[in-house]
């Protein structure tokens, strides 16, 4: 198994990133995706929530209003804070979880963690490699007024809530720049898969090396490029 983790700002193309590395063989698992199941009505996390923030954030049908959470805890680092952290070991034990679920099925899977927080919450130290995606400020701007329905200042308010890019450009192994057309990037999300399918043969090699107590060659190591 190799882990992957895909970040990068709001609206930089880290889904669509992600999708493609699953069209060349890998195996996806959400952070998103994972959160609204983790917050279905009376699972251990809801209820949580329920007891931190109080009713107001629930709808009608009983399940929580993501954007009512969201809203509450935007202003408020306090809160935010508390948001995180019922969420975020939920999320990661979840992710690793299923991810140990993929490897015994495929021991030679590629697992691409798409989080949008990876380095924010250090969860990237546990992946064997990193990937942020960037694409320009106007081009998030955009895409987050299309996605949302935003204003030009509401979706400029969230990108400056965010982590400066290069603070996670430092960490990662690989940068792929979501700047141009699909196409582009797709190439690009190729290049990289074809280096983490490499890895993982020399990852195997290691393994089976370290596996062999009367072998006495020193393991393998790769250095972080
Ligand atoms: P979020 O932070 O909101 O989760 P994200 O970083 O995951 O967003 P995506 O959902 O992948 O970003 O992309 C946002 C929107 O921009 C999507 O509608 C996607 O189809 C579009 N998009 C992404 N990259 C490109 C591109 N290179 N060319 C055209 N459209 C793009």
């Amino acid at each position: 198994m190799l882990t992957v983790g895909v970040t990068g700002g709001v609206g930089s193309g880290k889904t669509t990133v992600s999708k493609m590395f699953e069209e060349e063989g890998a195996y996806l698992i959400d952070a998103d995706q994972i959160g609204r199941e983790l917050i279905q009505p009376r699972s251990p996390a809801w209820k949580e929530l329920l007891r931190v923030f109080g009713r107001t954030i629930l709808q009608k049908n009983g399940t929580i209003d993501r954007s009512q959470l969201a809203n509450l805890v935007f202003t408020n680092r306090r809160k935010r804070r508390l948001l995180n952290d019922i969420l975020h070991p939920r999320i990661r034990r979840e992710m690793m979880k299923k991810a140990r679920e993929i490897a015994r099925k495929d021991p030679q899977a590629i697992i691409i963690f798409d989080v949008p927080l990876l380095v924010e919450t250090g969860f990237h130290r546990e992946m064997d490699r990193v990937v942020v995606v960037t694409s320009k400020e106007t081009q998030q701007i955009r895409r987050l007024k299309k996605r949302a329905g935003l204003k030009e200042e509401e979706a400029r308010r969230i990108l400056s809530s965010q982590w400066d890019i290069e603070k996670k450009v430092k960490v990662a192994d690989f940068v792929i720049p979501n700047e141009g057309s699909l196409k582009q990037t797709r190439t690009c999300v190729r290049e990289v898969f074809q280096e983490l399918k490499n890895l993982l043969v020399r990852k195997n090699e290691r393994s089976s090396v370290l596996s062999n107590p009367f072998k006495k060659v020193k393991p393998l190591r790769f250095s972080k490029a």
